[in-house]
């Protein structure tokens, strides 16, 4: 028998770890790997950008709980996968990047895409290893595992042509179980549950770490048990489904403000949680953080005192058994406050979802997908994924659609990353769409349809990505809400674009486009046209309503341009990016 290829023992490799899907983009000499693992049943998603495949393999990650794997060529595939490398690390996601070299014998030489890969993305990957041919399947092992046990991140192994293509010798890779779960001294147990009870004002605050921990059965017990307040950060949402009772997510000013001792499950005191401080938190709050990751501790505002290290899932449960028999008052004062600001901050949504004119509103166009959406597949069922970017789509949109499952709603995340929104509707598509017994759904296992919510400029980052999902049957419902622009548009109507755009190119004075122009009312909807999608262009709440439902019954991508109101007629909302500075 022929010895096996350095790429037939790779793509083995990866299919010893039970690797299932692979996102990348091909050229010399990693299309061998390709095609190797294509051969072994791996599913290969070809992008037609790295930096959108690498995107979507660290949501692969964050969805299903393992390590998302990248394949991508040396040079400037490693560079457009940096994103990725950033955006893993930034979010605490697992990523596995494998990237091509050049031959080891040419280096220095001027050789094809040559790049010390290695030197540039040490600093920003917990191991970067360059194996031998007899070092493979350990190489990539040690790779995988570094990359998902601990706090997730990224790994990068860099393969030399001559690696690649060399002969090799058979070898078996070591089974990598799921990390051992880590539990807390009991004494800390101890300290925190009888703080948690002598709170006047309680509160959990729920992040993405416990959604990839897969946490929710053990939260759900807690919080049902102890009737404790809790928020659920952008990607914590549906954790606990936001029609519990304890949700108090329509009043998080004022629970942050006013809580007194806050447990913190999986989230970090960075921006999004304006860093735990004054004016948005009370600034006598005692703050309990549970994290995989012991450098997290007495981060900003955080007690490291009261800090626990350990896994969601064993910490919950240790402190629902220490917690047992105890409820906070559902009469309190607290809770009237949050109950009270809960009614005035919904009504105030409410009035603004009504608010019926054209060119249609953020909040107006948000309720008549919503409502359209609900109809078809109620959100109890957990039927939908929800991708959404774009400062004010992703801003609003966040507190409109209910998620009542966990791990069905990704977004810019960390990072506020814009343009990761259809390299995670693919990764979503297969992490619960493809046949795998990695996919974690929700209550059921059935088709998951994917619902992007992107803002125009947003979608911009990786359009081309469309033809990807065509390519391979995804039957993804892709909302632009376009007003022209980045954050709120420039122009209130086309003349007046126009002759913005006459006087940029004219070069006269300082009028003409501003930075956050856009193209105005740009087609959008033809991309999924040009492809095999369905493209819808719509500008009235009638119209939107039907490209909604129809979309959504579709099995191809689709595109539903929605023009929304634009330019200084509208008020600039800036909410989604408070930097809670002081
Ligand atoms: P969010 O964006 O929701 O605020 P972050 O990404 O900032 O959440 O924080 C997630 C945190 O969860 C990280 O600090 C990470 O170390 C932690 N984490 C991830 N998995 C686990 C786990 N199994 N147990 C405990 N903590 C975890």
């Amino acid at each position: 028998m022929a010895a096996p290829t350095g790429a037939a023992l790779i793509a083995k490799t990866l299919q010893e770890l039970r690797v299932k899907v692979v996102f990348g983009l091909v050229g010399i000499p990693i299309v061998q790997i390709a095609e190797e693992a294509i051969a072994l049943g791996i599913r290969f998603i070809a992008f037609r950008n790295e930096q959108a495949a690498s995107y979507a393999a660290t949501a692969y990650g964050y969805l299903t709980g393992r390590p998302g794997v990248c394949l991508v060529v040396g040079g400037p595939g490693v560079l457009h996968a940096m994103a990725g490398i950033g955006n893993a690390s930034a979010n605490a996601f697992p990523l596995l990047l494998l990237a091509g070299s050049s031959e080891t014998h040419l280096v220095t030489k001027g050789a094809f895409q040559e790049m010390d890969a290695i030197s540039l993305l040490t600093p920003h990957v917990k191991i970067a290893i360059r194996p031998r041919l007899d070092s493979i399947p350990q190489s990539i092992t040690t790779a995988y595992r570094t990359s998902w046990y601990g706090r997730g991140g990224p790994t990068f192994v860099d393969l030399p042509a001559d690696v690649i293509q060399g002969d090799g010798e058979e070898t078996s890779t070591h089974v990598v179980p799921i990390a051992p779960k880590a539990a807390s001294d009991p004494a800390k147990i101890q300290l925190i549950s009888d703080l948690i009870k002598s709170a006047k004002a309680p509160l959990v605050i729920v992040g993405k770490g416990a959604a990839y921990a897969q946490a929710e059965a053990a939260i759900r017990k807690l919080m049902d048990q102890t009737g404790i307040p809790f928020l659920p950060t952008p990607m914590g949402k549906g954790v606990l489904p936001d029609s519990h009772p304890s949700n108090t997510a329509s009043a998080r000013s004022a629970a942050l403000k006013r809580a007194d001792v806050v447990l913190v499950l999986g989230a970090r005191l960075n921006w999004i949680l304006h860093y735990g401080e004054e004016p948005k938190w009370n600034p006598a709050a005692r703050i309990i953080q549970v994290d995989i990751s012991a450098e997290e501790l007495g981060r900003n505002n955080g007690d490291p005192s009261l800090g626990v290290i350990g896994d969601i899932n064993v910490v919950t449960a240790q402190l629902l058994s220490s917690l047992s028999g105890w409820k906070y008052n559902s009469s309190s004062p607290f809770i009237k406050t949050l109950k009270a600001s809960e009614a005035k901050n919904e009504a105030t949504a409410s009035k603004a979802a009504k608010v019926d004119k054209i060119p249609m509103t953020y909040a107006r166009t948000f309720s008549i997908i919503k409502e359209t959406l609900h109809k078809l597949s109620p959100p109890e069922d957990g039927g939908i994924v929800y991708v959404s970017e774009g400062a004010n789509t992703m801003d609003m949109s966040r507190s409109i659609f209910p998620v009542h499952h966990p791990r069905l709603r990704l977004d810019a995340g960390t990072h506020a990353t814009m343009g990761v929104g259809l390299g995670y509707a693919i990764a979503a598509h297969c992490a619960y769409n493809l046949p795998s017994p990695e996919a974690k759904s929700g209550p059921s296992t059935a088709h998951k349809k994917i619902v992007c919510l992107e803002g125009d400029s947003a979608f911009g980052f990786s359009l081309a990505e469309v033809e990807t999902m065509a390519r391979y049957g995804m039957d993804i419902l892709i909302f632009v809400i376009n007003n022209s622009g980045v954050y709120h548009g420039d122009s209130e109507d086309s003349d007046a674009w126009l002759e913005m755009q006459k006087q940029t190119i004219a070069g006269s004075g300082k009028g003409g486009l501003r930075s956050s122009s856009l193209g105005w009312e740009v087609g959008y909807e033809k991309i999924a046209e040009m492809c095999g999608g369905k493209g819808y262009l719509v500008s009235t709440p009638e119209g939107l309503a039907r490209a909604t439902e129809e979309g959504f019954k579709a099995g191809v991508p689709v595109v539903v341009n929605a023009i929304i109101e634009s330019g200084k007629a509208q008020k600039l909302e800036f909410a989604w990016q408070n930097t809670g500075k002081k």
